[in-house]
Order: structure tokens, then C-alpha cells, then sequence
């Protein structure tokens, strides 16, 4: 009934992305729609839904902290509304990785701070040990990523940040509801951003949320998502001073999908999970063949497999052989620093006087960055293989995927 596009498109798209949507979504939008109230805020005596209010509440008892706020402008406006929360700008460091979406860095330099880069570890997230190197009084905060939703090492991360005085902002974009040490990923920094985007676990088309527990940075959070609060009702009640932001906020539309989304999302968790563990314990004798360590499989959310090898050639022949379907993270465009351009060639905002790296406060800081920056990095990156797997396989694909493995190592 709605199928404007061809079959053959659907088949593309339907390959590549891992969330699950349907009836559920539309009969949610249906009831927002016959509400006529599409506006995050409304009267519920007059029919509102309040689809938004209702889902950050969910998503705050979901991760287990005590404030959400769900945004349009995905996971880089929560990055965003988190570094403001947390007051970062002019004159301060953020440590992030330089294996990450370009976005993840984007937002350090949109609230007026430089970003400077550490390497990943073998279980291809933050190291520990670069962000101690990298460390420097002007350091206020680090963002640790949880890359293709295998947490990262967030023990290490936020003792070593608790020592020194430093925020941690987890970005959660690509591992919605997994998982560190029994805890979900976002409940242990001092704050955690999700994206909502297509390439996701969940989705809503865009959007994001940030989560919190410190009242502070969710108000601030909120002051600056929404343009500046003045005349929302519950201006009224916060206990910081109103200043000017952006305009973030989430319509009663994303609100309905998400919720919908939630209820659905430890079905695609544990079906990703049990197509991941079927390749680690069904291939896990096979010699030469090693996968990157994690640092909590359990937690991890099965988005795919990774495996490493000694050498970038030995990692494009299993890639590329029969029906193996692997890709090399090297190659993945803006998740490598190396292929953020208008980083860097330091052409950031739309006018010299915005650009951080001509900020007077910036002129003392690490602004320098080159292709040379995080070798080890781009090292570990051309020997892995990665294979993303879909929580909708059926058994025979599976195994026929994981036998197309075997094969490979012949
Ligand atoms: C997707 C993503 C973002 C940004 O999310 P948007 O919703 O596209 O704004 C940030 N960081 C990482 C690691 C991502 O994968």
C-alpha cells in the first residue's frame, strides 16, 4: 500500500540496516496524528499524547539514569547539548578517539573547544593508556566510543578521569542498550549520547538523547535544545539562568516511533548477540583465525564480528574471499580521522571569527593534527575484518555464512 519505491531498492536497503519496524510504528504515529498535536509540548486534557515525555522517561529507566532528552539532530546535537551541560568550551581539550564518526569530534569544536585525538586499542575503542599520555591540565573531558557497539573500556576510562578531574561523555550512537559489566552503556560517564539515525539500532528516522544524572548538565541540556526555554512552562522551574541555544527539539512523531523502537530492542539485541556467538563458538577452532578481543562480550551488541590478523593483506584475502562479505575498517570513510578533511584543514564553521582554531583562548592548546597523529590506530584498523550481522538471519544463512568463514581459512 505504501511501496512508492521498487522491490529491488527495498532488498538494498533492508541488507544493511539492523533495526526492525512496522505495524506497531504506524498505528503509534496514527494516534499522534489524530491528536493533531505534533509539538513535543501540548494538552493532554486536548488529546496530546505526549509521546516525547513518555519515551525519555522509558529511555532514562532503560539505561538507569535520571534525566533523558530526546533531540532531533541525532546523536551529534546529544553530543552537543552534553559537552554544553558540562560547560566545555573556548579553552578547553576534549580527548576522542580517532576511530569514531567524524561527528564525535564535530561536536567538540561546535561548542567552541579543540579536540585532540588519542589511539584505539586491539578491541578497537579508546586505549586507556593514550588518553593517560594524552592527558594535560587543559583536558576538561573525554568522550569514549562505544564503536559498532562493543563497549568500551569504561572502567579504566572513568577512574582515570574521576583522578583528574575530567568529564566523561560516552557516545552511545552505535551501541543503543548494550552494555558494560551489567551496566547499559550511557549509565557510566557523567553522561551518555545516543543517535537514532538509520544506521542504528533504533531508529526514528533522526534524533538522538542524552542521558544524565547531574541535574546541572541536564538543564543545561534542556535550555539550550530548546532555543533558549524562556517561555516553556517549566522554564520557570530551573535552578540555572536561561541563556540562548539552539532549537533541538524532538516532535511527538519521533517520540512515537522511539517508543515503539524500545519495546523492540532486546529482541534485536539478543538475536544480534546469539548470530555473534554462533561465528565466536562455532569458529573458534579454527587456526589462524582470531577475533578482537572485547572488553565485555556479553555486553557487547552483536552489531558484528571482528577479527584481527597480523597483517593488512592477510585481512583483505579473508575480507574479500567467497561469500565471506567482510569489510576493512580502514576503509570506512569518516570514522578514520585521517578522512576528516574539514578537520584536518581546520575549515570549521561558516565564518573565520567561529572557527576554534582562531580563538584566542585556543592558541596555547594541541590544535595541531596530521594524517601521522594516530599511526597506531590506522595500523589496527587495516588488520581487522569486520562482519555485520543481521538480527533476521535465518539459521541456514547463518551457517552458511559461518561455513563461508572455515572456507576462507583453508
Ligand atoms: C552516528 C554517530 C554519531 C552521530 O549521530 P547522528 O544521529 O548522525 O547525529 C556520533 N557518533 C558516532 C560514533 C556515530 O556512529
Amino acid at each position: 500500500m505504501c511501496l512508492r519505491v521498487d522491490p529491488w531498492f527495498i532488498e538494498i536497503v533492508s541488507k544493511e540496516f539492523m533495526y526492525r519496524i512496522g505495524q506497531e510504528e504506524i498505528e503509534e504515529l496514527r494516534c499522534v496524528i489524530e491528536s493533531r498535536q505534533l509539538f513535543r509540548s501540548g494538552n493532554a486534557a486536548g488529546g496530546h499524547q505526549q509521546e516525547v515525555v513518555r519515551f525519555e522517561r522509558e529511555w532514562g529507566e532503560t539505561i538507569g539514569r535520571k534525566y533523558a532528552l530526546c533531540l532531533s539532530g541525532g546523536g551529534t546535537a546529544a553530543l552537543i547539548c552534553g559537552l554544553v551541560g558540562m560547560e566545555i568550551g573556548p579553552g578547553d581539550e576534549v580527548i576522542v578517539p580517532a576511530y569514531t564518526w567524524m561527528a564525535t569530534a564535530l561536536a567538540v569544536l561546535a561548542v567552541g573547544a579543540i579536540p585532540v585525538l588519542a589511539d584505539i586499542d586491539e578491541s578497537l575503542s579508546l586505549d586507556p593508556l593514550d588518553l593517560e599520555r594524552k592527558y594535560t591540565p587543559q583536558t576538561r573531558a573525554v568522550i569514549p566510543v562505544h564503536m559498532t557497539g562493543r563497549p568500551a573500556n569504561m572502567q579504566a576510562i572513568c577512574d582515570f578521569a574521576r583522578a583528574n578531574n575530567m568529564f566523561v561523555l560516552e557516545d552511545c550512537s552505535q551501541a543503543d542498550g548494550g552494555s558494560y559489566k551489567g551496566r547499559r552503556v550511557g549509565s557510566w560517564g557523567d553522561a551518555g549520547a545516543f543517535s537514532f539515525n538509520d544506521y542504528k539500532i533504533m531508529t526514528c528516522g533522526e534524533g538522538g538523547a542524552l542521558v544524565t544524572d547531574d541535574l546541572t548538565i541536564y538543564e543545561r541540556a534542556l535550555v539550550y535544545h530548546d532555543a533558549g526555554t524562556a517561555f516553556r512552562p517549566y522554564g520557570q522551574d530551573l535552578s540555572i539562568p536561561i541563556f540562548l541555544g539552539q532549537q533541538y527539539r524532538a516532535s511527538e512523531l519521533m517520540g512515537a516511533v522511539l517508543r515503539i523502537q524500545l519495546q523492540r530492542l532486546d529482541g534485536i539485541l539478543s538475536d544480534l548477540r546469539r548470530m555473534k556467538n554462533a561465528f565466536h563458538e562455532q569458529l573458534s577452532d579454527v587456526a589462524n583465525l582470531r577475533f578482537a578481543p572485547g572488553n565485555d562480550p556479553e555486553g557487547d551488541c552483536g552489531v558484528l564480528v571482528a577479527f584481527q590478523f597480523d597483517d593488512e593483506a592477510s585481512a583483505r584475502a579473508f575480507a574479500s574471499a567467497p561469500g565471506v562479505e567482510g569489510g576493512v575498517p580502514i576503509d570506512s570513510d569518516k570514522h578514520v580521522y585521517t578522512n576528516w578533511t574539514p578537520i584536518l584543514e581546520k575549515n570549521i564553521g561558516h565564518h573565520p571569527a567561529v572557527n576554534p582554531y582562531n580563538y584566542s583562548q585556543n592558541q596555547n592548546l594541541r590544535t595541531d593534527i596530521s594524517n601521522e597523529t594516530c599511526a597506531k590506530t590506522l595500523g589496527i584498523l587495516a588488520r581487522t575484518v569486520y562482519l555485520a550481522m543481521n538480527p533476521d538471519w535465518t539459521d541456514e544463512q547463518l551457517q552458511a555464512r559461518i561455513a563461508c568463514c572455515r572456507d576462507a581459512m583453508k
